[in-house]
């Protein structure tokens, strides 16, 4: 009877355990989940050499380390 006794404190102390380490992992993995919601919403921007025209980095067109809003611009920026 003592054995099982010991057997059933020892069960309750580990998923007593189980749940404190689930909840603290839940609390760890959100933040890290909405990072990358966060930084494309506020994304960075850059400015487009030809037109001047603001766009997000995420969506812009790269070349030659410069951000361009479109084909055109970009077309336009190498052929000069
Ligand atoms: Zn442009």
């Amino acid at each position: 009877m003592r054995f099982l006794l010991r057997v059933l404190a020892i069960f309750i102390a580990v998923s007593a355990l189980l749940s404190m380490v689930r909840r603290m992992l839940a609390v760890l993995a959100s933040p890290r989940a909405e990072h990358p919601l966060r930084s494309s919403a506020g994304g960075r921007l850059a400015k487009d050499p030809v037109c001047g025209t603001y766009i997000p980095v995420e969506t812009a067109i790269q070349a030659r380390n410069q951000f361009f809003c479109s084909e055109e611009c970009r077309g336009k920026y190498l052929g000069a």
